[in-house]
């Protein structure tokens, strides 16, 4: 299958799992854009590039080779050759991603490299501009969103809960959704069909995106 799956959604809507689940039931491509941003975060943090000056970030902005695999079933991204999955989801990285992803050079380095991995299409792309900037023709778009209390909880969870309140983890996601809504409009772009995560299990919203995109 050709097809391109546009998932789009802010932080903790669940775009990551919903997509992979959806890639690995069509037998599609799969291919996670925010752990690009993340990947060129971290390697801007590991230089120590001036993350407060955009100018020193869109300098560097094409420096750091990034590859993505596009197995739903083992994700992976290297920078530099590095095995970085586990690093990118770090509260460094995490807490920086948004003002690195807002400089113009990084975004068109990534869109550019994003492309080329959509190709000719079969695969699932999640992000925040998938539809509206990537992939303007992608056959299915969906926008995936949840209450900021169900993101809120979920992104606790998945941070190992321990480590923080939910209350805490809520703050952050907010704070990253007003830096994101500057660069990308956190809302459905056109044609997109939303979907509300919120009172649903993984495998009902899968179910549902997987039927937006057969049918
Ligand atoms: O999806 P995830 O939360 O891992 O994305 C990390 C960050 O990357 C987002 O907070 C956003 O700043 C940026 N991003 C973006 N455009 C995308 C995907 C992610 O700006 N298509």
């Amino acid at each position: 299958s050709r097809i391109v799956v546009a998932v789009d959604g802010p932080s903790g809507s669940g775009k990551s799992s919903v997509s992979r689940g959806v890639a690995a039931k069509l037998g599609l491509r799969y291919l996670d854009t925010g752990a690009q941003y993340r990947a060129v975060t971290y390697w801007m943090l590991q230089n120590k590039v001036d993350l407060a000056d955009p100018a020193a970030i869109a300098v560097d902005a094409a420096v750091p080779a990034i590859v993505s695999g596009t197995d739903p079933g083992a994700p992976a991204i290297t920078v530099d050759g590095e095995d970085v999955a586990a690093a990118i989801r770090e509260a460094d990285v995490t807490g920086a991603v948004s003002a690195v992803a807002a400089v113009p050079a990084v975004r068109a380095r990534l869109i550019a490299l994003q492309r080329e991995i959509i190709g000719a299409g079969g695969i699932v792309v999640e992000g925040r501009d998938i539809a509206a900037v990537v992939a303007p023709d992608a056959a299915a778009k969906v926008f995936l969103t949840a209450s900021e209390d169900a993101r809120a909880r979920r992104r606790n969870t998945e941070n190992g809960g321990g480590s923080g309140t939910v209350a805490a983890t809520r703050e952050a996601l907010t704070r990253r959704d007003t830096v994101d809504n500057r660069t990308n409009a956190l809302a459905a772009a056109p044609g997109a069909i939303v979907v509300d995560a919120t009172e649903l299990t993984l495998e009902q919203v899968i179910d549902k995106v997987a039927g937006i995109v057969i049918h």
